[in-house]
């Protein structure tokens, strides 16, 4: 008996102890997880092949796992985004992928949550690579000025930023944005990456392209923001993967149902605009079938997903469609494509 109260008296002893020490403990244990954490390069492993890692697999719906729009795509050592909505650029960031080597961020369209991330891109781009020359970004009409507008906006920025850390660092120039307005086709052609830009079907927004991504064999086509479109599975014939984004609108019918009852028609009026330019699971499971691709993900998912167990239900009747596998891309999720192989290995950063 009395051992027994002996031992949960040094039991209590040391959880004081360790109360009282918190502040030291925890300033000690971070100081040992950040020096092996920062600066540290999750792509560095990766051997050569097409590297996809999807930033942000939301929409403007407040989702507060998903961020907006955001891929990044590494082959070989060029590194891009497909396109850079919020919080996506951030998230890449905090999980260790080195934005100094970012060579470039192509945009499907000009929809806000495609874009309104660049400003974390290219601060991250510069810092990190002492950049001279401003980040280039390249999508359709209209791109330039999107670019116009962040140099305007981030002009003061630019500046505070060199007269802190020095031309070493922050060298004049680097703190910009060059954007191009392209034309569909081939938009990017170096070191074996061949990146096509196709017309889809995002009306009233337009233009809106999706991506045919081409690298040592392997395949990715992304589809953009789009109502289902033949475009899409012709570009994608034959494709390792087709990554397509996807609305449920059976879903979105309860969030409909919840802002009328809850005074807001406006929001729920929107709520039904968006179902025309935007595909369905099965409408995106079906192209696959079409396009014969090896694996489709889904991605830009409407509306926000809470659980996994709310899978079942956004898919439908998308696995009756197509034979091949479907996921539900979430933020985080990274998939390599190597040379030289069919395989698709995935993980999660
Ligand atoms: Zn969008
Ligand atoms: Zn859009």
């Amino acid at each position: 008996m009395m051992r027994r109260w002996g031992g949960l008296i040094v039991l209590l002893v040391l959880a004081a102890g360790l109360w009282l020490a918190r502040a030291p403990l925890g300033e000690a244990l971070y100081g040992r997880i950040a020096a092996t954490r920062a600066g540290r390069d999750a792509l560095a492993g990766d051997g050569d092949g097409l590297t996809l890692i999807f930033c942000g697999t939301g929409t403007p719906l407040p989702d507060p796992d998903r961020a907006e729009a955001c891929l990044a795509v590494k082959a070989g050592n060029t590194l891009l985004l497909i396109d850079a909505g919020d919080g996506g650029v951030r998230k890449l960031a905090s999980w260790g992928v080195q934005l100094g080597g970012l060579d470039g961020v192509l945009l499907t369209h000009l929809h806000s949550d495609h874009v309104e991330g660049l400003a974390p891109a290219l601060l991250l781009r510069w810092t990190g690579s002492a950049a001279r020359t401003p980040l280039p970004l390249i999508g359709p009409p209209g791109t330039a000025q999107v670019a116009e507008g962040y140099n305007l906006m981030l002009a003061a920025d630019a500046g505070y930023r060199t007269a802190h850390h020095g031309e070493a660092i922050a060298p004049t120039g680097g703190g910009r944005i060059a954007g191009r307005d392209a034309e569909p086709g081939v938009v990017w052609n170096r070191d074996g990456l061949v990146i096509t830009a196709f017309a889809v079907n995002h009306a009233p927004v337009a233009p809106a392209w999706g991506y045919r991504i081409a690298y040592k064999g392997r395949v990715v086509v992304v589809s953009g923001d789009t109502a289902a479109s033949p475009a899409v599975a012709n570009a994608a014939k034959g494709a390792d993967l087709l990554v397509h984004e996807a609305l449920q609108p059976r879903l979105v019918a309860g969030i409909t149902r919840g802002l009328e009852a809850s005074g807001q028609p406006r929001t729920a009026q929107i709520t039904r605009d968006i179902l025309t330019y935007h595909t369905t699971p099965e409408q995106a499971a079906s192209l696959a079938a079409e396009a014969g691709v090896g694996q489709l993900v889904l991605t830009h998912i409407a509306p926000p997903l809470p659980s996994r167990l709310f899978h079942a239900a956004f898919l439908g009747d998308a696995p009756q469609r197509f034979g091949g596998p479907i996921l539900i891309a979430s933020d985080g999720l990274r998939l390599f494509l190597p040379a030289g192989s069919r395989a698709v290995e995935d993980d999660h950063l």
